[in-house]
């Protein structure tokens, strides 16, 4: 098969890996379009646009250390060495992703600043047309493929609240993905919209230069950690006056800043309507297994869920995929892909989980790791990976301050034990 890989993150790393590997050995093309593998691990001062006039895709920021173990953060069958600390510099994580892109060959395969513009499926000897451009000499490519695996991330379209009174508002207001450095902050009273890991994270970052911090949520119950004094929390905020943020309870704090760390979008903006891939309230659909288009069963999104062991998860997804496209498993029927996509909607939907929700795994992820497996027959994820995510995003929420102090150490398939910090 002749395959097309877009994006050069650690989903797109995967797919290249087991694309060329010898036991299917397809050929294949990685288009990257910036000048760099890493994703969103790229960390680039610049935000806004870039020198082609694309939207910057990185939304790392300068201090950023992983809020996950290196222990959960690695691949399957290609681990973060062992070392003295868990959890890892954004620069690290970095490094380690071009050490793995070097260990399995995979820089000839991928060709940097080529912009993929549109993918739509076609009738001919290939059934995938991809059209990009060549980012340094302006030219566009038109390529046919047999597969399709779109890599391309889902955390660079901000996702902004509308909130009555946002173009009255004359302080600042500023996105996650925008967020590179603090000194922005130097003695602001800042409103953090958004209790996800960037805001918790954010929060606790910016305080040590802004005068006052609101973490603002809608959160039935307060955060159970330790925050610094400068931060306080305060339920939605419903209205922005000139200077003032208006809460859920009727009070009012004068602000400098509006700092929304409300999450993404997720976006396949080169991918034709053809495709048959809808995105509705953060929901995407028609996909079996949420990973395989249900209209077009060689086109594949690695990478959906959140909350996971991101590497691990990406690996296995890959696996799974080519499984099917290798022809070693039949894909069902297209009406039983259809019906257990709508099973899963309807039992998240009945424990009150809302549309945007329906990727997300955290306790789930295991059942959805080993269902992948046992459904394609292949090596499953080792349960510890589970076992440690789980706990270390405990201890994430508990002690926001001093979580990254803690080291882990895997003993078994099953087991970890904590190291003394
Ligand atoms: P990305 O890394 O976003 O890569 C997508 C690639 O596709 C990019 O290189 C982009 O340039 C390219 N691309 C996009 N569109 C096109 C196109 N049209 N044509 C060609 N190329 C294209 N995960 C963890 O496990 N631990 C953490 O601690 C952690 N911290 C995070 C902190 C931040 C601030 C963010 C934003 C994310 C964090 N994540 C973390 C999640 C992280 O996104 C995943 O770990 C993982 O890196 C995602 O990889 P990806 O390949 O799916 O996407």
């Amino acid at each position: 098969m002749k395959i097309a890989v877009i994006g050069a993150g650690a989903a797109g790393l995967a797919a290249l890996r087991h694309c060329i590997s010898g036991t299917y050995g397809h050929q294949v093309v990685c288009y990257e379009k910036t000048d760099q593998i890493g994703g969103t691990w790229v960390y680039r001062e610049q935000t806004g646009f870039d020198r082609y006039g694309l939207p910057i895709h990185t939304s790392m920021y300068k201090s950023l250390r992983a809020n996950l173990p290196k222990e959960v953060m690695g691949y399957p069958d290609f681990l973060i060495p062992e070392g003295p600390v868990s959890y890892l510099t954004r620069t690290q994580i970095l490094d380690f992703l071009n050490i793995y892109c070097d260990h399995f060959k995979l820089r000839p395969y991928i060709r940097l600043l080529h912009h993929v513009e549109l993918v739509e499926p076609v009738t001919g000897d290939r059934k995938w047309s991809v059209k990009v451009r060549d980012l340094q000499n302006d030219a566009i490519v038109i390529e046919s493929f047999d597969a399709v695996m779109v890599c391309n991330g889902h955390y660079f379209k901000p996702k902004i609240p509308n909130i009555p009174g946002q173009n009255v508002f004359t302080g600042k207001q500023i996105h996650s993905h925008d967020y590179r450095v603090p000194d922005f902050f130097n003695g602001k009273k800042v409103v953090v919209m958004g209790a996800g890991p960037s805001g918790m994270d954010l929060s606790l970052e910016i305080s040590k230069n802004a005068n006052r911090v609101i973490l603002s949520h809608h959160l039935t119950e307060t955060i159970d950690t330790v925050f610094p004094e400068n931060v306080v929390q305060k339920g939605d905020v419903v209205e922005l006056t000139e200077r003032e943020a208006v809460f859920a309870d009727g009070t009012k704090e004068q602000v400098d800043v509006v700092f929304y760390c409300t999450g993404y979008k997720y976006s396949f903006p080169f991918l034709a309507e053809s495709c048959g891939v809808r995105v509705d309230s953060n929901m995407v659909t028609h996909l079996w297994k949420h990973l395989v288009s249900i209209e077009n069963s060689t086109l594949a999104l690695i990478g959906l869920p959140f909350y996971v062991c991101a590497f691990s998860m990406f690996d296995l997804q890959v696996r799974f995929v080519l499984r099917y496209w290798h022809g070693e498993k039949q894909f069902p029927a297209r009406a039983d892909m259809l019906r257990s996509e709508a099973e899963e909607a309807a039992r998240r939907a009945e424990r009150g989980l809302q549309k945007k929700h329906f990727h997300m795994m955290g306790p789930e992820q295991e059942h959805y790791y080993s269902d992948l497996a046992n459904v394609a027959g292949i090596t499953p994820l080792l349960p510890v990976l589970t076992k440690l995510h789980n706990e270390s995003s405990m201890r994430f929420l508990k002690d926001l301050v001093h979580f990254r102090e803690d080291r882990y150490k895997i003993i078994d398939d099953y087991n970890f034990v904590e190291l003394s910090r």
